[in-house]
């Protein structure tokens, strides 16, 4: 913090103050005043400072900074912000997922990794993880499973008991499970791991061309982790660990980037890949799609205040943008939902008039009214109409988002293909990238886990779920938590 110039105080309302540390009394023993209006205002207002902490992500934190687009990438994408040379303003959030607004950085847990690209097109989001896929396929059960992972009815605790009942009854998390209980699933710092969009979306070219993508953020920082024993540490020693680092690294002058690649694939290949393309618990393998270098990320500034720019920021995966669209992925389609509603239930109707959320384009919407409005609107309220209102151009969009579909209405798991299963890529994981010091660390931060309030029939239904993934796996997992060791 630095020193700044003598300005007097005020209230709310602009005009000064008598003082900052007398309330106002009948003689300087006697009673305080209910007409002190400063110290009313001051108390009032912090009554009210905390607003709702998001349900999930809570925790976490983030920094402004710029996007721009090194390689040619317009063959398969037709928006201005990813043009050849374009720089774009940007702002970051990264959070854990089940921990609460004071929770510990360092907790195991997959990070978010949520960008807002201020776009010549209107704002694009892009709501990651540090992580390619997730949890489920389907949002009807994303609210259990977050209940899950936070804490019980009876005792407000956390309970691992909790948690493997709902991962192993739920085999399609597998493969998360894999690469979160592995080293990645703490990273050392914020700067130190990739942001994926794990969905697949929708790339349009300005030819109509479209195209299904994935993004992967690299970091240029390298991959670098915690141990469990090291996160266990630092979450007693500094809860703020990932936050102090990011902030106090722009301070210094090293601003952290990532370079992003896409893995792109042509529309039509969907249809006949050997599994389900927009499942979100898999990746699309490198060898069948390979990345595409796209431009660099780069975090130069600090936020001033950390509410109004963070707290308050809403990352929302349907702001997109001419030459982006969603894809048939369940999740997707649900957050598409699930965010806005959010940030309407925590910040209020208006919550894109707030400066972080704003585009940096002019709005024309038909929207108007509502707590917390500050933008005026002007006649006409309506459309159509005959006194020059906005009009919508469809010259300027595209049917980004859209694609064919047809079928009866049904609850239903997707229509399983040749390689569609639970276990498949955990296996590769756990085998093919891993090397031995990773498995026998996988192996140590599972039985750990597994060893802290986990009963029967859970614990054995867990030997078997991990034994599913890798039979040696699963079998030295056991041991593990069978000798105690
Ligand atoms: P590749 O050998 O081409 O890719 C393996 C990838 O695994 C690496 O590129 C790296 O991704 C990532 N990785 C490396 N170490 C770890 C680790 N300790 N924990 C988690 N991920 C790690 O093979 P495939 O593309 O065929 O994928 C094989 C498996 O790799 C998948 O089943 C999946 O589990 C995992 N993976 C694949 C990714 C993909 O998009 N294809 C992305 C990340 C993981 P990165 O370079 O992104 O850091």
């Amino acid at each position: 913090m630095t020193a700044t110039e003598p300005r007097h105080t005020t209230t709310d309302g602009g005009a000064p103050v008598a003082s900052d540390e007398h309330s106002l009394t009948l003689g300087a023993d006697g009673p305080i005043l209910l007409h002190d209006h400063y110290l009313i205002e001051q108390m009032a207002q912090f009554n009210r400072e905390r607003i709702p902490e998001r349900q999930p992500h809570a925790k976490g934190g983030g920094a402004f900074g710029e996007f721009e687009v090194t390689h040619d990438i317009s063959a398969y994408t037709r928006a201005a912000f990813l043009q050849p040379g374009v720089k774009t303003e940007m702002v970051s959030r990264f959070s854990t997922v089940a921990g609460e607004r004071g929770s510990p950085d360092t907790w195991r847990d997959p990070r978010g990794f949520s960008l807002k690209f201020y776009t010549s097109e209107g704002n694009y989001d892009m709501v990651g993880n540090n992580v390619p896929i997730f949890f489920m396929r389907d949002p009807l059960k994303f609210q259990h499973f977050i209940r899950s992972q936070k804490r019980r009815a009876a005792n407000n605790l956390r309970d691992h008991d909790m948690q493997w009942d709902f991962w192993t009854l739920s085999p399609e998390s597998g493969h998360m499970l894999a690469w979160l209980m592995g080293d990645r699933g703490i990273p050392r710092s914020w700067r130190h791991m990739n942001g994926y969009s794990s969905h697949t979306y929708m790339w349009v070219n300005a030819g109509g061309e479209k195209f299904w993508v994935k993004y992967h953020f690299k970091t240029d920082q390298g991959i670098e982790f915690l141990t469990q024993a090291d996160a266990d540490r630092i979450a007693g020693e500094d809860a703020d660990y990932h936050q102090r680092d990011l902030y106090s690294s722009i301070e210094r002058g090293e601003f952290p980037s990532w370079t992003l690649h896409m893995q792109i694939m042509p529309f039509e290949d969907a249809k006949t890949y050997r599994f389900n393309p927009f499942d979100l618990t898999k990746v699309w393998p490198h060898s069948d799609y390979p990345l595409i270098e796209v431009g660099k990320m780069t975090l130069n500034r600090n936020l001033t205040d950390y509410h109004t720019e963070n707290e308050q920021a809403a990352f929302e995966p349907n702001n997109l943008v001419p030459g982006i669209g969603l894809s048939p992925d369940k999740m997707l389609l649900g957050r598409s939902f699930a965010y806005s509603d959010a940030h309407r239930a925590r910040l209020g109707v208006n919550y894109k008039q707030i400066p972080v959320n704003a585009p940096k384009v002019p709005v024309h919407s038909y929207s108007k009214d509502g707590v917390g409005r500050t933008v005026n609107v002007s006649d006409p309220v309506y459309a159509p109409n005959s006194y020059g209102g906005p009009k919508a151009d469809p010259s300027r969009t595209d049917d980004a988002g859209l694609w064919y579909a047809d079928g009866d209405m049904v609850r239903a798991a997707y229509t399983l293909r040749a390689e569609d299963d639970d276990w498949g890529q955990a296996g590769t994981l756990v085998r093919d990238v891993l090397d031995d010091e990773q498995r026998e660390r996988l192996v140590g931060n599972v039985a750990g886990h597994l060893s802290d309030g986990v009963s029967e029939p859970v614990l054995a239904r867990a030997f078997e779920y991990w034994r599913n993934i890798d039979k040696q796996i699963g079998d030295k997992i056991e041991a593990a938590v069978r000798s105690g060791a």
